[in-house]
């Protein structure tokens, strides 16, 4: 029976060998942080993880997870509502919401469940779904389990989104879903003039913030803070598992009733396990860090602000970003993956990303900066990228301050 099938996948995964599009995986020996230890032996500057804050491997939180690990046990064996509800998943709940300014949070395996299962319970055949081309997979996905009618807007145009709530003006509920942070360009959606749409066509807003969220704000709030719309967005999604800790995790947070229905119908709650113990305690544990300091932004941004800084004094084209990632453009796809190639070998882990996770032409590197990565790290990586880039004859235009010596 197997035979065919056999052979059919193994000509599919062939051409995606061929495409260049297969994906190996790095074996890390070292827990998450700047400087990781891969299976070789090798020690490298990590440039590619989620891990914005540096809370990944975090003593407060190691130390937090340890205790509820004693007091609490290691699993639930449950989902929520049969009996996996302990009073720490309720507490994480509410630090959340608190976080967010917003009114009720529920807590999910992973964002992927919690954008998979925020649309069918909500709305139907009589709805819109306005959604952004360049949003994640798990809102595409989510989106396609729901029965409302679906548009789609050009990545953060404002124009093209007006078009769209105009055609789906007479439609009962309209939502226009956005992530916070674009992965690849780092760009943030403009939630302020989303927001004044969504005023005049009388349409709701969500915003995953899962590259947003602890990253975007002066205090970390996502971009709800950066515009100034705390607590007026109806739902939020975000991830437990990048800037809040990377363990696992996520979250639906909004406005009352959307998660008290959410409760009842959401698939991905009612039919998945609970989040061990241990990960809701460390992320309550850094939920309070949150409300201690701003320490960790304030590293990360200026960490951010210096690197893309150096980068340009040194003539590499960097995408406009306003949050952690760092989009160094290179265009060529061969480019990309020949640099990335020999960052490693410099000792600097970064990703090269070409069509079709990029648009044609548009292959770049992404650097992901963290609050973890001292001045040290990232004069090293800037260095690295600077020997590179010569070796690869890269058409560099240093500015007058001349970084382009050394
Ligand atoms: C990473 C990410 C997710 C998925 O989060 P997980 O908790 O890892 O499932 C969802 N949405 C966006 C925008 C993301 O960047």
């Amino acid at each position: 029976m197997y035979q065919n099938f056999k052979t059919h996948l193994q000509t599919e995964l062939s051409e995606i060998e061929k495409a260049g599009l297969f994906k190996n995986e790095r074996i890390i020996v070292s827990p998450q942080n700047a400087v990781i230890k891969v299976i070789n032996g090798n020690e490298v500057l990590n440039f590619c993880a989620n891990n914005y804050l540096g809370l990944s491997n975090h003593p407060e939180l190691i130390n937090a997870a340890k205790i509820a690990l004693d007091s609490h046990g290691y699993g639930m064996s449950s989902v929520r509502f049969i009996c996996g509800t302990q009073a720490l998943h309720k507490q994480l709940e509410f630090k959340i919401a608190e976080f967010f300014g917003t009114e009720d949070a529920i807590l999910y395996a992973a964002c992927f469940d919690a954008n998979g299962g925020v649309f069918e319970p909500l709305l139907n055949e009589e709805d819109a779904i306005i959604s952004d081309a360049l949003n994640h997979a798990s809102i595409i996905d989510g989106v396609r389990l729901c029965k409302a009618q679906r548009f789609r807007y050009a990545n953060a145009d404002m124009i093209d989104l007006e078009e769209q709530l105009i055609k789906a003006q007479n439609l009962r509920f309209k939502l226009i879903v956005t992530d916070g942070v674009f992965s690849m360009d780092g760009n943030v959606a403009p939630l302020d003039k989303i927001y004044a749409l969504a005023e005049k066509y009388n349409a709701m807003i969500m915003v995953d913030e899962s590259h947003s969220a602890g990253v975007v704000g002066h205090t970390g709030r996502g971009v709800t803070e950066r515009f100034n719309l705390h607590g007026k967005i109806e739902i939020i999604t975000g991830t437990l598992g990048k800037a809040f800790g990377g363990a696992i995790g996520g979250f639906t947070t909004g406005k009352k009733e959307i998660i008290d229905i959410l409760r009842q119908r959401s698939r991905p709650y009612l039919f998945s396990n609970s989040i061990p113990p241990m990960v809701a305690a460390a992320g309550i544990r850094m939920f309070e860090m949150m409300d201690e300091t701003n320490e960790l932004q304030q590293k990360l941004h200026s960490n951010t602000a210096y690197f893309v800084e150096k980068m340009k004094t040194a003539g590499f084209d960097i995408k406009p970003t306003e949050s952690a990632i760092c989009a160094v453009m290179l265009y060529d796809a061969k480019i990309s993956q020949e640099m990335a190639m020999r960052l490693l070998a410099e000792g600097i882990y970064v990703v090269g990303f070409y069509f079709p996770v990029v648009p044609k032409n548009q292959a770049r590197i992404r650097v992901q900066i963290s609050a973890a990565h001292e001045l040290e790290h990232l004069d090293k990586c800037i260095a690295a990228f600077i020997k590179v880039g010569k070796e690869l004859n890269l058409p560099l235009t240093p500015s007058k301050e001349g970084g382009m010596s050394k």
